[in-house]
């Protein structure tokens, strides 16, 4: 057993020597954009017809890089291999598969910054909350390293004489792995490093957003070794590759983090047999968020505000986790308001690639036009308090907005917008804060800030979320130490980086030999 799971240690930007490496890395970069990526399939690159550039969002007119992209005959072929490889590598000792991501997760650590560095260019995440998304991406392949070894080691059962009985966990199959472009780094890897430490084989189908970052990943795997055809990478977009993969009758199971319409539509495929079809398949499946910040009469306001603030408008809102609700009591409504204002008025907006700018674009015009509509909804439901506008026009930059008195039912309130837009909402008593709350469809994270014991042991009670936190801000959920998944049309709950996710892609068996 190797050491000791512990987080990977964010960068502090404070230390020159730090921002340095990081310009650094940044630079090197900047020399490589523009490539090609092919497809990979069993460890073969291969080109198509079309390309699809990644641009950067900070720049719309930077391309990151020109990716080949797969149809349905290549996913075919994907499959098959997958498929095929799916014969050896379910036999692979589960401590060597473990090895291949410990030396992975080693390789990233050493060239963290320029894994951070792709994602400033072709996310627009900002300098930490890139180098947050390489570390979870690294704490993800030493977490499920471990669990795996764990999970091979002999499992707990009433043993009874004359018997030996042994319950090992073993591989489904071929899995489908399609990630979000969000964090494109951590959960991506984290969603593929699961399925192949469990002794599955993968596909790979990238956002089509972020699918360089992806590219590197496979680089990083090919570099440690693990064999041919396990991870296939196969870049096109969702609606024509997407139902392919899922409905195919060699597809053991789908790993999906998304929205909740594609997670829906992937459950419902899923659900139906192909022909040929030998097994139900497994869908594991976490979607979009509605997330709240429950702001108590009693409670440290400033707290309250800075979580807020963080929660809300980390990464332009664009986090399954953000805060997009700020649900407060009248008692305190007014002042946690305009403390919210003061401090939201102090991020700088600007491109990534500086290091001081706290704000950067939202993801592509898609998000861009989505976002804005949204915004103008939101005017006709509440008061414009903060923001609204949009940026600098070389970049899909909107500034962080804040409309206030909305209703709970309001649309800005119920439905995801997923960029720097919140809502604020008045409750009347805390039981009304907890009411208000609950009444989305999601059920992914939530906060509460309070001094009231009562109170938090009531949240604790009633509020329905997959990730509850007090006295602290509701992003930035750590692997190991804060299992995440969500409840309701969050999704399956399927707790990334806890103890019982890699069950999600195994499956046991029981032998029992009489003597
Ligand atoms: P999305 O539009 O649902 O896309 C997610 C993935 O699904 C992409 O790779 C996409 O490919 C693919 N896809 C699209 N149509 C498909 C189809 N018919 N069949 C199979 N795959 C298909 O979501 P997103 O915009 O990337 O991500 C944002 C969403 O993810 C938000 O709702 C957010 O809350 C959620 N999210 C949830 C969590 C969580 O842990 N619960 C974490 C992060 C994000 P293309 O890119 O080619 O369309």
């Amino acid at each position: 057993m190797n050491i000791p799971f512990v987080n990977e240690p964010f960068t502090s930007f404070a230390v020159p020597a730090n921002r340095e490496a990081f310009e650094n890395a940044l630079r090197k970069v900047e020399a490589e954009l523009g490539q090609e990526y092919s497809i990979i399939i069993g460890g073969q690159k291969i080109t198509s017809a079309r390309t699809l550039s990644s641009v950067n969002p900070a720049y719309k007119n930077q391309i990151v890089g020109k990716i080949y992209q797969a149809d349905q005959e290549l996913a075919e072929q994907a499959i098959q291999t997958a498929a095929e490889t799916f014969h050896t590598w379910k036999h692979t000792d589960p401590n060597e598969r473990a090895r291949y991501l410990y030396k992975a997760a080693a390789l990233m650590r050493r060239r963290k910054h320029e894994f951070s560095a792709w994602m400033v260019y072709e996310a627009g995440k900002t300098w930490p909350e890139a180098d947050a998304d390489t570390a979870e991406a690294i704490d993800f392949m030493e977490f499920y390293a471990r669990e795996m070894q764990r999970l091979s080691e002999p499992q707990p059962l009433t043993r009874i004489a004359g018997e030996d009985n042994e319950l090992s966990y073993i591989p489904l199959g071929v899995g489908v792995v399609i990630p979000p472009w969000n964090f494109p780094l951590a959960i991506m890897a984290g969603m593929t490093s699961a399925a192949l430490v469990s002794g599955n084989t993968v596909v790979l189908k990238p956002a089509s957003t972020t699918p360089v970052i992806a590219a590197k990943f496979m680089e990083l795997l090919a570099e440690v070794g693990v064999p041919d055809g396990v991870v296939n990478y196969l870049p096109g977009p969702g609606s024509e590759v997407g139902d392919y993969l899922v409905d195919h009758a060699l597809t053991r199971f789908i790993s999906f983090t998304g929205s909740r319409d594609v997670g829906l539509r992937i459950n419902e495929r899923a659900a139906r047999t192909a022909p040929g079809q030998k097994w139900i398949k497994r869908v594991i499946a976490e979607m979009g968020g509605k997330d709240s910040i429950v702001v108590d009469s009693d409670s440290d306001l400033e707290l309250a505000a800075e979580s807020i603030t963080a929660s809300a408008f980390g990464f332009s809102g664009q986090k399954c986790s953000a805060c997009s609700r700020a649900i407060i009591h009248k008692d305190v409504y007014d002042e946690v308001l305009q403390k919210v204002i003061e401090r939201t008025k102090q991020l700088s907006m600007g491109s990534p690639l500086e290091v001081g700018n706290q704000v950067g674009p939202v993801i592509d015009d898609k998000a861009y036009a989505k976002i804005t509509e949204y915004i103008e909804i939101g005017k006709g439901e509440g008061r414009l308090v903060l923001g609204g506008s949009t940026g600098n026009e070389a970049g899909y930059f909107i500034e962080p907005t804040i409309i206030a008195d909305v209703d709970p039912q309001g649309r800005i309130s119920q439905e995801e917008i997923f960029g720097p837009v919140l809502a604020f909402i008045k409750a009347e008593s805390f039981g009304d804060a907890l009411d208000i709350a609950n009444n989305t469809d999601y059920g992914l994270t939530g906060a509460v800030i309070s001094r009231n014991r009562e109170h938090l042991e009531q949240a604790r009670r009633e509020f329905f979320a997959g990730n509850l936190y007090f006295n602290r801000k509701c992003t930035g959920a750590l692997v190991g130490t804060h299992p995440f998944g969500g409840f309701n049309m969050s999704g399956t709950d399927s707790k990334a980086g806890g103890r019982d996710y890699l069950l999600l892609f195994t499956q046991a068996k029981l032998v029992s030999e009489k003597y």
